[in-house]
This record gives structure tokens, sequence and C-alpha cells, in this order.
């Protein structure tokens, strides 16, 4: 196995001065956690540094992390990623696009109180990780994915959102079934887990950065909008809509979506609730926003959206192949084509 430490609080300590928590080093961690020497695995550890709270989480990041798991990749059978939860969703649903033909697991996790604590939840969803991570059969990955193990589940990395700041249980995947169910043993459901194409791994480190996420609210303003369409170098919007994809029917409203569509710009739209589908055209409120050029997300969540779109649009995608693109599942993030 290969864990590689991003920081988060599962290895934080408190700063005596500020009373802050911040990331510390991994002997820090690993003092904690001398269990993990009678696994019967052997561990390497991969550091980076500085380490960071998963709220500096960037691109840039993102792509040193996709290269440690390149270049170690022949040499280990899986991995365990220790990160913040607060982007740990982002940065699941970023590695599955980044990471095409993964054939090993890759699992994400972290914990909610620092592992130096009492009751911190780091050893378990450490060790666990470390056991998904480690679990093979005839020579096969169990869970050949980019996936998240936390409290008592493991998750398809680009179908979570971090719903809880405060409970162990902090996860959720509002539109696929957990990849196992973890308790006395661990039970995976194998029909939900991708199955290894094993084909050569192929790594795209392309992200572009020119997106953003509109949230709606009742009241918004089209200058407020219009104001966001004008940012220079904006490529594409990730629109958090109403229930099934619903948006306000003013004229001005739609006509700032409209202009923006035209100039290039690309509308993706997600819905805010945390299950469920966009379905374009159910009420009148959404008809308009396929008329006019607003590409659907389907059941996608908002963090997969936004990497989906990083990733194809830094692989240079661009009118009709990247809505096709949108609108199909590639790492298992939607439930079905559009
Ligand atoms: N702020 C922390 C982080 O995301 C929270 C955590 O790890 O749970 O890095």
């Amino acid at each position: 196995m290969l864990v590689i430490y991003t920081g988060g609080t599962i290895g934080m300590l408190r700063n005596a001065e500020t009373g802050a928590l911040e990331p510390f080093d991994f002997d820090h961690l690993y003092r904690h956690l001398p269990v993990l020497e009678s696994l019967r695995c052997r561990i390497d550890n991969y550091s980076f540094s500085p380490l960071i709270d998963s709220s500096d989480m960037n691109p840039d990041f993102w792509v040193s992390l996709a290269e440690v798991i390149e270049e170690s990749y022949e040499k280990y059978d899986g991995f365990v990623v220790l990160h913040g939860t607060d982007t740990m969703a982002y940065t699941a649903s970023v590695l599955s696009f980044m990471l095409e033909n993964l054939n090993k697991p890759v699992i994400l996790t972290g914990s909610q109180l620092p592992m130096g604590m009492i009751r911190s939840d780091g050893r378990e969803n450490f060790i666990t990780a470390v056991e998904i991570a480690s679990a093979y059969e005839d020579d096969t990955p169990v869970v050949p994915e980019v996936a998240i193990c936390f409290e008592n589940k493991l998750l398809r990395g680009n179908r979570t959102t971090k719903f809880n700041a405060e409970n162990f249980d902090a996860f959720f995947s509002g539109n696929y079934p957990p990849l196992a169910e973890i308790g006395i043993h661990i039970r995976f459901n194998r029909s939900f887990i991708l199955k290894p194409n094993f084909r050569k791994l192929k790594v795209h480190k392309k992200l572009e950065t020119g997106v953003m996420i509109l949230k709606l609210f009742p009241g918004i303003q089209p200058s407020m909008v219009e104001a966001m369409f004008a940012i220079p170098g904006l490529r594409g919007i990730i629109m958090e809509t109403f229930g099934s994809g619903n948006a306000p029917t003013h004229h001005s409203f739609l006509d700032a979506l409209a202009k923006a569509i035209a100039k290039g710009i690309l509308v993706y739209n997600v819905t805010q609730c945390k299950s469920g589908a966009v379905e374009q055209g159910l009420y009148q409120t959404s008809l308009r926003l396929g008329q006019i050029g607003v590409v659907s997300g389907g059941d996608i969540t908002t963090e997969a959206a936004l990497a989906k779109m990083m990733f194809l649009l830094g692989e240079g995608y661009s009118g009709e192949a990247l809505k096709v693109q949108l609108t199909r599942p590639l790492r298992g993030e939607m439930s079905q084509e559009i």
C-alpha cells in the first residue's frame, strides 16, 4: 500500500497560542496507530509538504496528487489518501476523471476528530481504508476505483457530498448505493462496484480553472448573473437550480443566461437537492433552460459536475462534443445518459 498524506483533521494538532487545529507530520499520525504494523501488508508513506487543511485544496495540488499515484502506480497494489473532509468529495471526484483506466483502489479517508484525541474516528477510518485498499481476490482488486471510506460506509468518490460538519457519519451519496457497508464485516456490494478494464492507466493533468458555481435563490437579480458572466476567462458555470432543475422564468434572467451561452460559456444544470435528478422540461420553469442551451447534469453532484467540467474543458472539448461528454457517465458519476 502507499499511504499519501495531504493534511486534514486526522493528523492535526492544536496550536498552543491560537487554539486552532493545524496539520502536523506523519510520525505524529503513526504514533497513534501501532496496530498498522500488524496488518498483513507493507505500507509505505508519502507526505505532501506543506500539509494543508483541505480548504486550501486547489487544481495544482490535484495534479501533484495524481502524479504521485501515477509515479508509484506499478509499485503498489492500492492507495490510501489521507485528506481533510471539507473538500474530500471534490478531490475524490476530480481524481476519478484524472485517473482514466484506474485498475487499483484509491481510497480517500480522514476524520472528524484528530488522531491524538481519545474518541477520534481517525483510527477506524484509516485502518478500514487500508483493509479495503488491500482487498484482492484472484489477483484482482475488489474496489478498482476512487472511493471515500468514512465511518460505516464505502462510497463512490464522485457521488459523495460532505453533509455533516459534526457527526462521524459525514458523507452522503444520495443517488448511488454504498460500495460497501462497514460493520463487524466489510460487506462489499459487488454489483455496484466498477469492474477493472485492465487497460493502461492514463493520467489527465490539464484542468480548466475558468469555471464557477452559481447557486440560485429566490430574489436573485439578473445584474448579479450578468456580472458573473462578464468575468474574463470564464468558460463554464455549474448552475445549482431548484428541485428537478428549475429556475426563475423572468425574461431578464433567461436573457442573461442565453447571452452568456451564445458567447460560448457553458451552463451545466445540477440540482440543489442532495438526491434526485435534473429533468429539464418536466416543469415549465425548466423548459426554457433546455431551449436556450443549458446542459442537464441529470443526477450528478455539484462536486462531480465541477470536476467533470474542469477535466473536459482542460482536455480541449468544446461545442457538441463537450455536451455529449457532459450528458453521459464517464466514471460512474451519473446514473444514466441523458
Ligand atoms: N478543515 C479540515 C479539513 O478539511 C476538516 C477535516 O479534516 O475534517 O482539512
